[in-house]
């Protein structure tokens, strides 16, 4: 049984994985396919980026960014999620998948857009709006269900790609929260930031000296260079009803 399943290895998945991963809670995240955020032709509005960024280009990186953080990933579309045990919820969620075998998650976030029907069998709280449907949560992404949670476009946030990664680590930092990690923040600060107070580091906390800052600024600087070195090959997924005139 894995502490959390990530519906969705989108922008919201992604940033919540790597924030329930860090914690050391033991984090798998299914995807059924694409990001939306594949379409964009140039993502100029996600701070960090002064010129833009390949939408591609930010998903692949945040990719390995879950991963490095210790989160493992599995392809396929989930397609029904029922509680372990219907009388106590503590024991966990089932999950299916097309093709897959079953697989067991003590939480479940929900990051999914925009496909939520695999929620159905256990009355989340689904709203339907024109063709769409959102997922109902509070401030922290908990659903109705205790232990299901969602993030991100699903759980109604506005359709941009910071809000969807703002909102998955919230949803991320909701479900340590309700879990057993010890944890305060995860930062990461300069050598005697805590203990030259006298001062314990805080759980979640690091504390670096100024040679390991230096050999992590290297290494992050060595991967962005290599990384930005070339124009990716793949192009922007164009709008499926598109593509049909087009045949
Ligand atoms: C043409 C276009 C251009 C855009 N340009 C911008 C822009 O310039 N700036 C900006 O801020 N935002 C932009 N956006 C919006 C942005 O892409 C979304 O707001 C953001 O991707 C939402 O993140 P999310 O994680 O909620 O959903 P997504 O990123 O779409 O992630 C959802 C993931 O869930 C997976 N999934 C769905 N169902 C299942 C299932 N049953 N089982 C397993 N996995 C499943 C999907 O395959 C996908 O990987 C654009 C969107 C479009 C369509």
């Amino acid at each position: 049984m894995r502490n959390v399943c990530v519906v969705g290895g989108g922008v919201a998945g992604l940033a919540a994985s790597i924030f329930t991963a860090r914690a050391g809670l033991d984090t798998i995240v299914i995807d059924g396919g694409e990001s939306i955020l594949a379409r964009n032709a140039s993502l100029e509005n996600y701070p960090g980026f002064p010129d833009g960024v390949d939408a591609r280009r930010y998903l692949q990186l945040t990719r390995e960014q879950a991963s490095n953080a210790g989160a493992e990933f599995e392809l396929g579309r989930v397609t029904h999620v029922e509680p372990v045990d219907e009388t106590d919820l503590e024991q966990g969620f089932v999950l299916e998948t097309e093709g897959g075998e079953p697989l067991e998650a003590r939480r479940v976030i929900a990051a999914s857009w925009s496909d939520s029907e695999y929620l159905v069998p256990l009355d989340v709280g689904r709203i339907k709006r024109g063709s769409k449907h959102f997922v109902d949560t509070d401030e922290g992404g908990r659903t109705a269900v205790d232990g299901v949670y969602a993030a991100g476009r699903l759980a109604e946030e506005p359709h941009q790609a910071i809000v969807a990664a703002g909102h998955g680590a919230k949803v991320g930092l909701a479900v340590i929260h309700d879990s057993d990690a010890n944890f305060y923040h995860d930062w990461v600060a300069p050598e005697g930031y805590f203990t030259g107070r006298g001062r314990e580091v805080p759980p979640g906390c690091e504390e670096i000296d100024d040679a390991e800052r230096r050999e992590r600024d290297e290494r992050a600087r060595e991967r962005m260079l290599e990384a930005f070195a070339e124009p990716l090959d793949e192009r922007p997924t164009m709008h499926p009803s598109v593509e049909r005139n087009e045949d």
